[in-house]
């Protein structure tokens, strides 16, 4: 499905793929991960290069676990490190709330970057000329890149084969982020990718059954925003378990109190008592199968 030159790093939900293009100008890696799988990103990335030398590293948008391994790569590669431009006074100011870091109990290692894409500009990342192409909402600076030649879309947290990133700037009251949202599959759509190689999951081609669904998706939440505040709060919650690996259930309403981006979902659109969010979190993730209950604690059921 994908040429020769690329390879992805498969991850599970906690450290995004890392997508490897390999050219005559060097290789490039496209996201790096959450910081804590950073031995892990290392060991993976030592293994693809087989000795070679890692020239560049390229993130599609600055989330933790897509720019979590980001300080562990430059250490150990001195890559040329480039983010979206959009992300520079972000990234300048480390603004842990708009980039969802300690307001949401998610960790990167701060780090330093060399220049940006903008939405707009071609890039060369192994052996093809890419296009960088805008894809808010999830993120509102986040990029795909294109290659026209392979009609291959690199596409981040933008479109996976069953969904899409939670769409943050609509809960922060941007009004326009639902249709920013459509927009974004619609360039995808009309882009038409042989292949896509999503922030997570596998590389998939069966690219107009995964843009149904995540337009199916986006109609409901379209109807019902709040649909979507209560899909964001357990992506939340089960994203913190797969990083803690366990959290005690008697802990889950001082837990969603006392974090930031849930306080604040839980006041615009939920209004419900601590007790009652974790009592509702836990029945609704367990009916769900995301997670479990053993001996007292909360355990995800899927893939860190
Ligand atoms: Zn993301």
């Amino acid at each position: 499905m994908l040429p020769a030159s690329i390879q992805v790093l498969q991850r599970g939900w906690l450290s995004s793929n890392g997508i490897l293009l390999a050219g005559r100008e060097g290789v490039t890696l496209v996201d790096s991960g959450y910081g804590d799988h950073a031995p892990q990103t290392l060991a993976l990335l030592d293994h693809a290069l087989a000795g070679r030398p890692l020239a560049r590293l390229v993130n599609t948008h600055c989330h933790s676990d897509h720019i979590g391994g980001n300080r562990a790569v430059q250490a150990r590669h001195g890559c040329r490190t480039t983010i979206p431009a959009g992300e520079a006074p972000l990234i300048d100011a480390w603004d842990e709330e708009a980039l969802i870091l300690g307001f949401a109990d998610q960790r990167a290692e701060r780090f330093g970057y060399d220049d940006t894409l903008a939405a707009g500009e071609v890039v060369r990342m192994g052996e093809h000329e890419w296009q960088a192409i805008a894809a808010p909402a999830h993120d509102p600076h986040a990029l795909m890149f294109w290659s026209p030649e392979e009609r291959v879309l690199i596409a981040g947290d933008a479109l996976w084969e069953d969904g899409f990133g939670v769409i943050f700037p609509a809960l922060f009251g941007d009004t326009h982020a639902l249709a920013q949202t459509r927009a974004t599959l619609d360039t995808i759509a009309r882009l038409a990718p042989r292949a896509v190689i999503p922030g997570h999951g596998a590389a998939f081609d069966r690219v107009v059954p995964a843009l149904e669904r995540a337009y199916g998706r986006l109609e409901g939440f379209e109807r019902d925003l709040s649909r979507h505040a209560r899909h964001a709060v357990k992506v939340m919650i089960v994203f913190a378990l797969l990083q803690k690996r366990r959290m005690p259930i008697a802990t889950l309403p001082a837990y969603c109190a006392s974090i930031g981006i849930l306080q604040r979902i839980n006041r615009e659109f939920l209004g419900l008592t601590p007790e009652a969010m974790a009592a509702w979190l836990v029945e609704d993730l367990v009916r769900a199968r995301a997670v479990a209950q053993e001996d007292g604690d909360l355990v995800p059921l899927i893939a860190a």
